[in-house]
């Protein structure tokens, strides 16, 4: 597989979609300018790798549509060096956004499968997280907390306590909660015990997994 000029110019086709429903940040405009997303699909269905749509990966998964990518990413702000905690690796998509914005990126797949095929994909590509972790992402990673900024990917039934206490005080933690669609949900830490909380509509996401398939 490879990345041509065609790629290119669908890839800034896409940039100017996701500009008119509001995504204005520049990096992450360059970051889907940039991320051959083609790649990241089974090639049956790369036609359709640069359309504004979520898309089936292996395991019953799903790439997550690009708006959902770049609102996430936008609304999660983040900064050079930003230590960040992802949960559902996935296709690997929305973590090279994070380190095309510089962020030391730590992520977590619940299926071994996935976690498998990225982890030797990404690096292939270019795109180093500091650490791929095949784990149940309702733990968070203890290890490494806490972090300026902790994602989630999949639709969460509840908000893990474990996301919480992970958090920097000054941190961001943005979720997906609900059951059949999900309210993105933004909490700010405030001191050790508030949080500040924001609801930034309506998404939709495959749901986060209790058990490991
Ligand atoms: N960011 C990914 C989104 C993939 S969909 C992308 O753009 O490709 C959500 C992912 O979360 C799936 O890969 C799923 O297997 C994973 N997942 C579901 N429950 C999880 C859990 N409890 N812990 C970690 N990952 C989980």
């Amino acid at each position: 597989m490879k990345d041509t000029p065609k790629h290119q110019g669908l890839r800034n086709q896409l940039a100017t979609v996701l500009e008119k429903k509001r995504i204005h940040d520049k990096d992450v405009l360059a970051a889907i300018k940039k991320i051959p997303r083609h790649l990241f699909m089974d090639s049956s269905f790369e036609d359709h790798a640069y359309q504004d749509k979520a898309f089936p990966i292996a395991a019953d998964q799903t790439i997550s549509q690009p708006y959902t990518v770049a609102f996430q990413s936008q609304t999660l702000a983040v900064k050079p060096g930003d230590k960040v905690l992802e949960i559902g690796t996935g296709s690997g998509y929305q973590t090279a956004v994070l380190l095309e914005l510089k962020a030391e990126v730590y992520t977590i797949e619940r299926q071994h499968e996935l976690f498998k095929k990225t982890s030797l994909f990404l690096p292939k590509i270019g795109y180093k997280p500091k650490k791929f972790i095949f784990g149940d992402g309702y733990r968070g990673y203890e290890e490494k907390a806490p972090y300026d900024k902790i994602i989630v990917t999949a639709g969460a039934p509840f908000v893990p306590k474990a996301l919480m206490s992970q958090l920097k005080v000054g941190g961001m933690l943005l979720i997906p909660v609900g059951d059949k669609t999900q309210v993105m949900t933004q909490f700010i830490r405030k001191s050790l015990k508030e949080f500040e909380k924001h609801e930034l509509g309506n998404f939709a996401f495959v749901p986060m997994l209790k058990k490991r398939n």
